[in-house]
């Protein structure tokens, strides 16, 4: 039998870490009634032919748009010493606006210079999606991927820029179709030094 290994023993394999954010509990049949009382109030007729299916539907969009994915998250230790920009560019967004509770989506610019681990870069995209996943404001978003690849991967700087077109601005209101919001968040070396700094946002700028 061999000997039990010791906690403060260093760890040289991936470590998985499982994430999962809190949403609380999506009750589906009070939110189908609730779209029920919506069409009612906006003088449609929920029995009606063609909106019979339409509580059901709706309900069943918001609570797959707002239930956050589950997934094993694996860092690597950074054994080559990679010390240069990861950026991973134009990955998908797409997330509900809680002033609205209309779409707003686009593509997101993430980038780490690695400390002592490394992420896969699939992974980049998970953890976006992990915060996406919610009623936000892009403000909001941008800050908390930054955050939590700050808190969790320890890197040498973090940057996170996200433009994305709001359904609420282009279809109603000022009707501004097209306009992008552009958000960013940056952490340690890329938000302290000039240069780092320049040149995440211009390999960001080129991407988009
Ligand atoms: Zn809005």
């Amino acid at each position: 039998m061999s000997a039990p290994q010791r906690a403060e023993e260093p760890v040289d394999h991936p470590v998985p870490l499982r994430v999962i954010r809190d949403h609380g509990v999506i009750d589906v049949p009070a939110a189908e009634r609730a779209v029920a009382d919506l069409l009612r109030a906006l003088g449609r007729d929920p029995e009606s032919p063609h909106l019979a299916e339409t509580p059901r539907r709706v309900a069943g969009s918001f609570a797959e748009m707002l239930t956050g994915p589950h997934f094993d998250l694996t860092t690597f230790p950074n054994d080559e010493g990679y010390n240069e920009l990861v950026l991973a560019t134009s990955l998908p967004v797409r997330s509900l606006c809680e002033h609205h509770l209309l779409p707003f989506a686009g593509v997101a610019h993430v980038g780490y210079l690695p400390g002592d681990r490394i992420l896969g870069l699939s992974k980049l995209a998970r953890v976006l999606d992990l915060f996406a996943r919610d009623l936000q404001v892009q403000e909001r978003l941008t800050q908390q991927v930054a955050d939590w690849l700050q808190e969790h991967l320890a890197p040498r700087g973090v940057g996170v820029v996200i433009e994305a077109e709001h359904l609420c601005m282009s279809l109603r209101g000022v009707r501004a179709v097209g306009a992008r919001t552009i958000t960013s968040a940056l952490h340690g070396v890329l938000r302290d030094d000039p240069r780092s700094r320049g040149e995440f946002l211009s390999l960001a700028r080129t991407a988009s």
